[in-house]
């Protein structure tokens, strides 16, 4: 019989959201006259926007006929979209990238997900704790750690994101080849001001080690001191690769468009002594499994950075911000010190009780789903997190349901 992949057998089982799933249908069934409000999933609610259907319909109509169809396209992605790319979230910002290295793709968890198979199996990775678990799950799957034990796994170097620093960890205390970072923070909801990137710049540089900046939630940042992009920061191109997603930037997340960008000045070694662009090894990845994002995603994401679309981002963004707003002064009114809801769709909220009781506590008696922070790492233990993406009424209503039954 053939034998499985070892590594997986040392994931554990993805018990946060089974375990939460679980709850909440425990308490829809003794409460069917109360349905929960939920405040726990990261995915988008408000529809697509009208620049991103006109970009799907003019798509269509032109794949319909035989002067305009398109098959297989580039497989970094339409030349359109790479331009636009770059205009828009590198050269405003004073970030030298060039369009060829940005590679399109259709989401960042995969490309957050498989980036790291470009590295020996020996490579030593740093994650921050608590964490988006792709970054960790996936360096599993490859070997790179031993087994699970206390919430983590051997082998891993975490970095932890506490009240102390502020939910920005500094970078390591000893030598690691790889880190994962993520500001915007999913889950805690924290940003990165430009002198805390630096110091992992620099730190990369002295080490020789890459950053693997995960920028999804860029867009919500209005404070116009925190750098959007890592490559805002000085020696960066040579150590850093970002990724980006219009998933909940443009309500893409059932469309699926992202990007990732790899320097050309990024070398690693090549293992016998000599360097190897990033660039050549990710492009060779690509090139081999990926055959690119469809055709008229890539329309409909080139029309968000037109006047229209890029206006229509604002809006949706102002949108999911004003309820950050409200979910974070509402729990801060009660007492809760709280983290992001600024800059951020996430509010991460210090309980003063474990994580699992502070989340039945809100579900039975406000009948509100948020996230308990333990199931993102031992340091979120005692957090819990309250997404922003959800319409209006429905935030307000939960805010009201926690105030009145927690007051
Ligand atoms: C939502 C999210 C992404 C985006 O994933 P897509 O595959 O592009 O939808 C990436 N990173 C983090 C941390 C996220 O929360």
């Amino acid at each position: 019989m053939i034998t499985c992949n070892g590594n997986f057998a040392k994931l554990r089982a993805s018990y946060l959201f089974s375990e939460i799933a679980a709850r909440v249908s425990s308490f829809e069934s003794g409460n069917p006259d109360r349905p929960p409000i939920k405040l726990g999933i990261g995915d988008v609610t408000r529809p697509l926007t009208d620049a991103a259907v006109q970009g799907l319909h003019a798509a269509a109509d032109e794949m319909a006929r035989a002067e305009t169809f398109r098959g297989y396209g580039p497989e970094q992605g339409y030349r359109f979209l790479r331009e636009a790319i770059v205009r828009r979230d590198f050269a405003s910002r004073g970030a030298a990238i060039d369009p060829d290295e940005v590679f399109v793709s259709d989401g960042a968890k995969c490309d957050t997900g498989n980036f790291q198979e470009l590295f020996a199996v020996d490579t030593v990775v740093a994650v921050p704790d608590p964490v988006y678990p792709v970054y960790v799950d996936t360096n599993v799957m490859a070997g790179r750690t031993g087994t699970w034990s206390n919430g983590r796994y051997d082998g891993l170097h975490y970095m932890a994101a506490t009240p102390e620093n502020g939910f920005v960890p500094p970078p390591p205390d000893q030598p690691v080849d790889l880190l994962y970072l993520c500001f915007p923070n999913n889950p805690t909801g924290a940003t990165a001001t430009a002198e805390q990137l630096q110091a992992y710049v620099d730190y990369a540089r002295d080490a020789g080690a890459l950053i693997l900046f995960d920028a999804a939630y860029a867009e919500f940042i209005r404070d116009d001191s925190i750098p959007r992009s890592i490559f805002e920061l000085p020696g960066a191109e040579r150590c850093a690769v970002e990724f980006r997603s219009f998933s909940k930037t443009a309500g893409f997340t059932g469309l699926r468009c992202a990007y990732t960008v790899v320097p050309r000045a990024v070398a690693v070694a090549d293992g016998s002594g000599g360097t190897v662009p990033l660039w050549d090894l990710w492009m060779r990845r690509q090139a081999t499994k990926f055959n690119g994002a469809s055709y008229p995603i890539q329309r409909a994401a080139a029309e968000m950075y037109g006047e229209r679309g890029s206006a229509e981002i604002r809006e949706l963004s102002d949108y999911y911000l004003a309820n950050a707003t409200i979910i974070r002064s509402a729990m801060e009114k009660l007492g809760f010190p709280c983290t992001g809801g600024i800059n951020s769709p996430y509010v991460w909220i210090d309980g003063g009780r474990p994580s699992w009781d502070f989340f039945d506590d809100l579900l039975n008696r406000a009948g509100v789903v948020v996230t308990p922070g333990a199931g993102f790492g031992p340091a979120g233990e005692g957090f819990i997190r309250i997404s922003a993406f959800n319409d209006r009424d429905r935030v307000e209503e939960a805010m009201d349901r926690i105030s009145t039954s927690l007051a």
